[in-house]
């Protein structure tokens, strides 16, 4: 049995397609949310690309196969979003909802609760949308924590045959959906009678019961419609709970694991990006002196460890996603790695990329800080680093029998 990094031919085909979509449709995209000074609006210009993309065929190949979709396997999805957020990892997150929201339906959901809220998203036109309501304005990280006043403050209570859900959420892309009254589906994080649990809402239940308090104006990510809701006697129907109540803390944790990985392919695609910037500069400018200042042997090692860096980060991503797409028990905490590691390297070497290219990179027009901006969101969505995702590889650490070698599949 042989391990090869080498990519198929299928591969290849879809790196190809992949970056041909983003070339012609995502180029321009991110060029327009750049100088669009309104959150509001710059979010729904990805609107009309957004369609291309369902009518392309890349919103079911989100949807696993057993649901009806064509997803294929981790290396797969961190090819294709890595080539797409190489030119707007803005349009990657809004479209990739149904990838956390609809995970806890995938685990836990009966027959009829799959074809209901996967159903929207297996289509070949429009823009549907998903959102995962975790975060909450008051705090996220502590969301496992007992009490009324700590952790998830949503509730849902019982009446009648209906749950009736109050609370506010925040940052989740398109909690607001195109119109504001709401996504096709939000998967609700709150806490019900019996602890913290999961709620499905449909637009029909969202609509008019849903206030956008702000929109926040992202300093990377600009393309993100990110807001703060406030949600109001929302009613949905009690069948639309997922699991059991009180899974929702599991729950949760599980349907960030997939998202948590890609976190490390986010920032291969920033590293990626400012390299090759970084690189053209350095190889072409003698900034006054008599070589292009890749001549120095300071600059050239700075841009070697950079390299090097991404190569690193690209590897474990491509196994944190295959691991956890695949179910492999390995998943979850490479999926931590991704996500810590990737990220806090993806903001360091953009950093250092930087300082190679000097002063000149110190301007809206040159194109290396936009990907600084990114990457920093990098480490503190999906999970802080500090609040959430190495509070996490703690707990697995200190699990009796944890063996270090395990995710390696070195034991
Ligand atoms: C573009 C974008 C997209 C997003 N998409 C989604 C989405 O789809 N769904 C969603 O629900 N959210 C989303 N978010 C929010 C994101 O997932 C956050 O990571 C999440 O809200 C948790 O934030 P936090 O860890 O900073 O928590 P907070 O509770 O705000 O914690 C803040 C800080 O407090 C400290 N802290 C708090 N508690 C502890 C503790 N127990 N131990 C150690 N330190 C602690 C840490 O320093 C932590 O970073 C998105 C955000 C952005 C910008």
């Amino acid at each position: 049995m042989t391990v090869s990094f080498l990519l198929s031919p299928e591969q290849e085909q879809l790196k190809a397609a992949a970056r041909g979509f983003a070339r012609e449709r995502l180029r321009d995209l991110a060029a327009a949310t750049r100088a669009e000074r309104d959150p509001r609006t710059r979010a729904l210009l990805s609107r009309p690309v957004f369609e291309n993309a369902v009518a392309a065929g890349f919103l079911k190949g989100l949807i696993p196969v057993p649901f009806g979709g064509n997803a294929a396997g981790g290396v797969d999805a961190a090819i294709l979003i890595e080539e797409w957020a190489a030119e707007s990892p803005d349009f990657v997150i809004s479209m990739a909802g149904p990838l956390i929201a609809l995970a806890p339906v995938y685990q836990v959901g009966t027959p009829a609760q799959v074809k209901r809220f996967v159903r929207p998203f297996l289509v070949d036109s429009g823009a549907p949308l998903a959102a995962m309501a975790f975060s909450e304005p008051d705090g996220s990280a502590n969301f496992d924590a007992e009490g009324r006043c700590q952790g998830i403050r949503t509730t849902a209570v019982p009446d009648g045959d209906e749950w009736v859900v109050n609370g506010r959420k925040a940052w989740a892309s398109h909690l607001c959906g195109w119109d504001g009254d709401g996504p096709d589906v939000m998967t609700i994080v709150c806490r019900t009678p019996g602890g913290v649990s999961l709620v499905v809402a449909e637009r029909e239940h969202l609509a008019g019961r849903i206030e956008v308090e702000e929109y926040y104006d992202l300093p990377g990510l600009k393309g993100c419609l990110t807001t703060r809701v406030r949600l109001t006697d929302v009613r949905v129907p009690l069948g639309n709970l997922l699991g059991e109540e009180g899974q929702g803390v599991d729950l949760t944790r599980d349907a960030f694991l997939p998202s948590g990985a890609s976190i490390g392919v986010f920032a291969t695609a920033a590293m990626r990006q400012a390299f090759d910037v970084a690189h053209r500069f350095a190889s072409t400018e003698r900034r006054g002196g008599p070589v292009p200042i890749i001549e120095y042997q300071a600059v050239s090692d700075v841009l070697a460890d950079a390299k090097g860096k991404i190569e690193a980060v690209r590897l474990l991503a491509w196994r944190a996603l295959d691991a956890v797409l695949s179910g492999h028990p390995s998943g979850p905490e490479l999926a931590l790695h991704a996500k810590v590691f990737g990220s806090e390297t993806g903001v360091a070497v953009v950093n250092d990329l930087v300082k190679v290219i000097g002063v000149t990179a110190y301007d809206e027009g040159f194109p290396i800080v936009r990907h600084l901006m990114d990457a920093l969101s990098y480490p503190v969505i999906e999970g802080s680093n500090v609040g959430v995702r190495r509070r996490q590889l703690q707990t697995l650490f200190r699990t009796p029998g944890y063996d270090p070698l395990a995710a390696s599949g070195m034991a």
